[in-house]
């Protein structure tokens, strides 16, 4: 988990909060994938009801190619920015960059607030490289490193029935 104790917030000037690990040490199994070298550096600022958080997240999302399924490293470097309050209110709820904090709490705990902005960073279609070719179809080889003796421009058998017709002679 990943929290700040609040009585280690000073005042005066912001405050800097540095946090550092892997997916298990921060807990941040609400990612889905494992994350590495995850690094943390921010610092809080008084806001009215609450603190304004800013500061930067890096690190390394382990994904899983949706074309040819290999494991690769997707590293990220993001910006964090977030209201941090201690007032329950009815339109917060479900907003993102909003970290509510009961105000019977002598933390705050920002775990899910960075497993969701990792999430978030993950495109929709996850792929290992843009050209990835995937596996092939019928045999399952990765063609990025490897080639088969499939024909991989065999053509559907509906499609070859096709063929057959003349198109030529409609109309005429
Ligand atoms: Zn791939
Ligand atoms: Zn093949």
């Amino acid at each position: 988990m990943i929290k700040i104790p609040i009585d280690q917030i000073g005042k005066a000037q912001g405050s800097e909060f540095h946090f550092h690990g892997s997916q298990s040490d921060l807990d941040l199994q609400g990612t889905g994938f494992p994350v590495n070298d995850t690094n943390i550096g921010l610092r809080l600022l008084e806001a009215e009801d609450g603190y304004y958080l800013a500061g930067r997240l890096t690190g390394t999302a382990v994904l899983q190619c949706h074309r040819c399924l290999s494991e690769f490293d997707y590293p990220f470097d993001l910006e964090l920015g977030a209201l941090i309050t201690f007032e329950q209110r009815k339109e917060f709820e479900g907003e993102g960059g909003i970290i509510v904090v009961s105000p019977q709490s002598d933390e705050i705990d920002i775990t899910k607030y960075i497993s969701d902005t990792i999430v978030l960073d993950i495109p929709y279609k996850i792929l290992c490289k843009e050209d990835c070719r995937g596996l092939c179809s019928s045999c399952g080889t990765n063609l990025n490193y490897d080639t088969c003796d499939c024909t991989q421009d065999t053509i559907d058998p509906r499609w070859e029935k096709l063929k057959e017709l003349n198109f030529d002679q409609e109309g005429e």
